[in-house]
């Protein structure tokens, strides 16, 4: 039988529903206990030996009822469109940083990554700095120069892992998944998707052929910005293959029943808010495109990005909640954005119900060196918008108000 019947919207509504709770609890309960009780030593003995029959859990770094729900509905969501989609497991970690640091370090050991260069700031550096000294090292590469690809795979035999991130910051580049997929296969290195951006509601990236996904559900999973959080998404083969598990369990980096709760409580309007995010986001990208305050915008939405085709391919009901744009004025006008905008909350991340700013040239990277960030696309008028679920007009009037105290820029 398949094992999700359901669409999307369906699944997630759900999503807190335990199995089977002895008090009939209709949302699952936070079981926030370190240990668990075995009623026998034949029932302890029996869940060590994994045999049936026996006790389901022992200790909460190896497993927890309320951790084994979210991750359950997790792996539905990742692989909807799948046939064996009963094959697909989740495990979910205590950040998303904490999720592809253990993945990376159990799959890619004495080995070589090839990643996109332009990767989500802590992954970089990880990737840079002490994945290295681990034995990993990375090679940065327009993993959609699918020619240059396959020469860095045909000349490097140490290859264990391609990264890519679905949706790429600042420029919103867009991964050909299924291409990189397709080369990922032929070499036998397993294809690593980071699907923050896009999420299961817009692209599951396994229906393209992606072996492993990984979350920050400190985003659009949890939706309300009140957890750090992450996950790991993949076929059981896979999950055995690298020992995921024990690397979790060793690493000991486990996401807390606390968290886990607060996750399936967000789900339940998980697609709701999906819709709202990218419906207002392709708005306020068509309402900036044309201000003359603006001389680029960011959105695989619009048509103008050079990555809509594919995007339109591959994503399903719009092109997610982030855009960014730049300013004809530069740092100064980027600073006066930020000073006097009213209903957006100056702040970074993404994912929440509400509109967050931020102006990555005097706020997250004004102490990286200027000729880096250049390099990374973050330029000195970039402005990063990461949409909330607002009404769209009210958003805009908030912009428009800004920019018009923005200096005005003679061209
Ligand atoms: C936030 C983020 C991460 C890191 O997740 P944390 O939950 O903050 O550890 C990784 N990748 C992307 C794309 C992100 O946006």
């Amino acid at each position: 039988m398949n094992k999700s019947k359901f669409s999307i919207e369906s699944e997630t509504v759900h999503a807190d529903h335990p199995k089977s709770d002895p008090f009939g609890s209709h949302v699952m309960p936070i079981y926030q206990t370190s240990t668990f009780k075995f009623d026998s030593v034949a029932d302890g003995r029996k869940f060590f030996a994994h045999e049936e029959g026996g006790a389901t859990h022992s200790y909460s770094r190896l497993g927890n009822p309320t951790v084994d729900r979210l991750e359950s509905i997790l792996a539905r969501l990742e692989g909807l469109g799948l046939p064996d989609n009963k094959e697909i497991s989740a495990l979910a970690f205590s950040s998303g940083m904490a999720a592809i640091s253990t993945a990376l370090i159990a799959m890619a050991k004495e080995g070589t990554v090839i990643a996109q260069p332009a990767l989500y700031g802590c992954t970089g550096q990880f990737l840079k700095e002490e994945a290295p000294e681990l034995g990993i090292d990375t090679h940065f590469l327009n993993l959609n120069d699918l020619d240059a690809l396959d020469k860095a795979l045909n000349d490097n035999p140490d290859v264990k892992v391609i990264y890519a991130e679905t949706i790429a910051n600042p420029t919103m580049e867009v991964s050909n998944i299924s291409a990189i997929a397709d080369l990922a296969e032929a070499y036998d290195v397993t294809f690593v998707v980071d699907n923050t951006f896009a999420t299961p509601y817009h692209l599951r990236p396994l229906e393209h052929g992606a072996d492993i996904v990984v979350h920050s559900a400190t985003k659009y999973l949890n939706g309300h910005g009140t957890l750090i959080g992450g996950a790991v998404v993949g076929r059981n083969t896979i999950f055995e293959e690298f020992n995921l598990a024990t690397y979790r369990k060793n690493l000991g980096g486990v996401m807390s029943p606390f968290e886990a709760w607060l996750l399936l409580n967000g789900l339940k309007t998980f697609s709701l808010r999906m819709e709202r995010h990218a419906e207002n986001t392709m708005k306020i990208a068509e309402y900036l495109d044309q201000h003359e305050a603006v001389s680029n915008v960011f959105y695989p939405g619009l048509h103008s990005h050079p990555d809509h085709d594919l995007a339109s391919d591959i994503f399903e009901d719009g092109y997610g909640g982030v855009l960014s744009f730049e300013l004809k004025g530069g740092f100064d006008s980027g600073v006066e954005l930020m000073e006097n905008v009213d209903l957006c909350t100056l702040a970074v991340s993404l994912g929440t119900a509400d509109t967050l700013i931020q102006h990555p040239a005097s706020m997250t990277h004004s102490v990286m060196d200027e000729e880096l960030r250049l390099q990374a696309g973050i330029t000195d008028g970039l402005v990063r918008l990461a949409v909330g679920i607002e009404k769209g007009d009210d958003i805009i009037a908030d912009l428009t108000q800004a920019l018009a105290k923005v200096e005005p820029v003679t061209i």
